[in-house]
């Protein structure tokens, strides 16, 4: 009896073996069924959010969704450097250009840029950064383009984000990849010029963030056109609107749906979004007017067209092209995303760090420099430690778009969250400066900075539909390791190979969740008695490696876990996905920190800026799996199930001690090497009248009375010192408790401190 029931066991256990390991068995007696439920609970995906997923490549965020992140593979990435050609022209025309610029003249009196600057940026071949050589541009990289942007900002958003759109989003990009060789060869030389200005104009009154459903529309015909009978083309009738650079330009890119009703081109009616370059002077483009975006003098408008014949040749790519438009479009945003906006955040956020830090140091109140106490040195380790890993992020992800890599889920991470945190370091540096900071004028050089912080909030993927939508929905898509290939097995129309690779991947998939669940309890009780970091790493910096996998893995296993269980109603439960989203950005925002602390060589001075970037971020990070945990909306055995996978011995991360937010807040209320790193890039005037420059020489001169002026505080406390006012100096120097060239040091320095805390001020009626 025993026997048999031994054998029975044996026998069950051998076939349920077999049904697991042998791929036959396995597809029919398992897959086919999952794959019945897989498609019952896939959520419907259209053309156009099809091609945006397919947008782009995978990099160093597959590895975050492995659980298991390789961090050697992280480190040997190649340091993103500059070559000589780069370095002279951000030390030439760049340093030229910031100092020709004027932000208080551009946006209050001219609302323009004037001409002259217009002049230099064209000469200068601002608009050809990232067009090729040989077509009379720079040939730059990424991290040159990043470069020339943040210094750029840090002086002026007018000028830009005048310089950073043509070498973005716009036609130059679009040629680049998709341009007919007669295309690239007629406008790259001329945009790299300067001879023409461009445009995109995608956004339109009734398609913003759901931009695939622009009702912009062309009509495949003929027509006559340029003294010829009969050319193939198509008439295009649009409405767009927030289109930077539109009252300008003189060439318009566009985006529409190409209908072909008459089948001229032979194929379908609805041919799908289409993209054309349009000269502005071609009869019919109504062009011209301009928006006023948050008091920035930038151009920004609409445009129109009503029935505008268009010849076949102006489609970007020509007719191979047509429908391609959104898939075109995703590519680029997927680069360009990864560049311009992360640059023009980080340049506010070294701005408000290096002037905070100059003014927290220089202005006294109740005796003291404002930025000694508690409550501002909160707000100063906050635009510190927040700067240092927006600029860790910013270079990392310029690094990758140098290596090739087009990455699509990174760039929405480093677009929401260096906007989110450029606009905390401005709003920090404005309560920091009080009144300094809101009155208006030629010296204040915040005011303009913090009016134009929503305008990167808004463009290129708003932030809440970025971090709701974007940032996990894409990102668990492309880079969990089996979920793509299970959806297009799911969707492959060859039914049987369908079922090979669906079983194929969910064999994969299945082995992955398991070793997840493992692991991240594993991880979460004794992590740190593992080997997860390089061998490189500090000792300093092992425990965030080693926190980081662990978060890996639990990340990996709830991203499972909610695909399974919510299924297509994931898509939403936006505040599900912006948390796991949020984990996601967190560990790629850690990522980039550790990478930038070992290719800059470890230096030990800039540790205090790295624990503080990354304690914060993981105190985020575990608060983003707890509010996940809490709002799971699963069966309770499994919240509990699910908690304990995550937090095995409790919450244990917090966040930066008030002892560690003091001493970087010390590192930049005075000059050094870490304020010098931590700010470089920027534009630092030297001039005599420019408010910045004055505001460096009163921080050093500050620095050197703070002894003396404790002195004469000491001696007055004593009854030494009795005289009240200016006479306080010559009566120390009379008692000789001060030296004749220290009362020359407090003179100087009772100017240079007036000079930076007085604001402008204006006639009653503005004249
Ligand atoms: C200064 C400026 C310059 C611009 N330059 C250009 C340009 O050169 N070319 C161009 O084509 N366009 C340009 N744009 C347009 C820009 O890309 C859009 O403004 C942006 O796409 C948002 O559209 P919207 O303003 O209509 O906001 P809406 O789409 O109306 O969104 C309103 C709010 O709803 C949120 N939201 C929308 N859908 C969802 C969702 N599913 N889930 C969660 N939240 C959601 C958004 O995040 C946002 O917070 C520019 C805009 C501005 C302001």
């Amino acid at each position: 009896m025993f026997l048999s029931l031994l054998l029975f066991l044996f026998t069950l256990i051998a076939i349920l073996v077999a049904i697991l390991v042998v791929p036959f068995l396995r597809r029919h007696l398992i897959s086919r069924f999952v794959l019945k439920f897989y498609n019952k609970i896939l959520p419907p995906i259209s053309q156009t959010e099809r091609e945006a997923l397919d947008a782009g490549t995978v990099w160093w965020e597959g590895e975050l969704f492995s659980g298991k992140p390789d961090w050697d593979k992280l480190l040997v990435y190649p340091k993103p450097e500059l070559t000589p050609e780069e370095k002279a022209f951000l030390e030439g025309p760049v340093e030229e250009l910031c100092a020709m610029l004027n932000e208080w003249q551009i946006t209050h009196e001219l609302q323009d840029l004037p001409p002259h600057v217009w002049q230099f940026i064209k000469d200068n071949g601002f608009f050809g950064l990232i067009i090729p050589k040989s077509y009379g541009g720079y040939g730059f990289s990424a991290l040159a383009h990043s470069e020339v942007v943040m210094k750029i900002s840090s002086r002026s958003g007018t000028a830009a984000v005048t310089v950073m759109v043509p070498n973005s989003l716009g036609p130059a990009e679009l040629l680049l990849h998709y341009g007919t060789e007669e295309q690239k060869n007629y406008y790259l030389p001329r945009l790299a010029k300067g001879i023409e200005v461009p445009c995109f104009a995608l956004t339109g009154p009734d398609a913003g963030s759901d931009a695939g459903s622009i009702p912009d529309f062309g009509i495949v015909c003929r027509s006559e056109y340029n003294g010829q009978s009969d050319v193939l083309g198509m008439k295009v009738t649009w409405e767009k609107r927030y289109i930077t650079l539109g009252p300008v330009a003189t060439l318009l890119g566009l985006a529409f749906r190409l209908r072909d009703p008459d089948h001229l081109l032979g194929g379908e009616v609805d041919l799908g979004i289409t993209l054309a370059l349009i000269p502005t002077n071609t009869p019919g483009v109504n062009i011209g007017r301009r928006h006023f975006p948050l008091n920035g003098a930038f151009q920004n408008g609409p445009n129109s067209g009503k029935d505008v014949f268009i010849p076949m040749e102006w489609i970007i790519g020509g007719q191979e092209r047509v429908g391609q438009g959104w898939r075109m479009l995703m590519n680029s945003l997927a680069a360009g995303r990864s560049i311009s906006l992360p640059a023009t955040s980080t340049g506010a956020a070294k701005l408000a760090a290096r002037t905070s830090g100059a003014y927290g140091r220089v202005r006294v109140q109740f005796k003291t420099p404002v930025g000694f106490f508690e409550g501002v040195e909160e707000a100063l380790a906050r635009i510190a430690g927040n700067t240092y890993m927006m600029d860790a992020a910013r270079i990392m992800t310029a690094g990758a778009v140098d290596l090739g890599e087009k990455p699509s889920v990174i760039s929405a991470i480093v677009k929401y969250h260096l906007t989110e945190r450029s606009r905390q370091a401005i709003n920090d540096a404005m309560d920091i400066h009080g009144g300094k900071g809101i009155c208006m004028g030629p010296s204040n050089y915040l005011a303009r900075t913090y009016q134009q912080i929503p305008v990167g909030i808004t463009v290129e993927g708003a932030n809440i539909l970025t971090r709701t939508m974007i940032i996990f929905g894409q990102g668990a898509i492309r880079g969990h390791p089996y979920v793509l290939q299970e959806i297009n097995a799911a969707h492959l129309a060859d039914k049987k190979k369908g079922l090979i690779a669906f079983d194929h991947a969910l064999a994969g998939h299945v082995t992955f969740s398991i070793r997840n669940v493992y692991r991240s309890l594993l991880l979460g009780i004794g992590g740190k008695y593992l080997k997860n970091h390089p061998d490189s790493a500090l000792a300093d910096t092992i425990p965030y490696y080693q926190q980081l996998t662990r978060f890996s893995a639990a990340f990996a296993l709830l991203t499972d876990i909610a695909m399974l269980t919510l299924g297509g109603s994931l898509k939403r439960k936006e505040r599900l996905s912006a948390r796991l989203g949020d984990i996601l950005s967190m560990l790629y925002l850690c990522s980039a920190t550790l990478k930038k602390f070992e290719n800059d060589g470890q230096p030990v001075a800039d540790l205090p800026l790295l624990h503080w970037s990354i304690q914060d971020a993981l105190y985020r990070t575990q608060q983003a799996f707890d509010e996940f945990l809490s709002n799971f909306p699963g069966h309770f055995l499994i919240r509990i199930w699910l908690r304990w996978q995550v937090f095995p011995l409790g919450k244990r991360c917090s966040p930066p001690s008030d002892e560690l937010s003091h001493r970087i807040a010390r590192l930049i209320l005075e000059p050094g090497e870490v304020r010098e790193r931590l700010t470089a890039g920027i534009y630092v005037p030297t001039d005599d009248n420019e408010p910045l420059a004055q505001l460096e020489q009163a921080l050093s001169c500050a620095i050197n009375c703070e002894p003396i002026e404790a002195r004469l505080r000491a001696a007055t406390k004593e009854g030494q010192l009795t005289a009240k006012g200016d006479g306080k100096i010559a009566q120390a120097v009379a008692l000789n408790l001060i030296s004749a060239e220290e009362a020359v040091l407090l003179d100087k320095m009772k100017i240079l401190r007036r000079r930076v805390i007085m604001v402008d001020d204006f006639t009653p009626s503005f004249d």
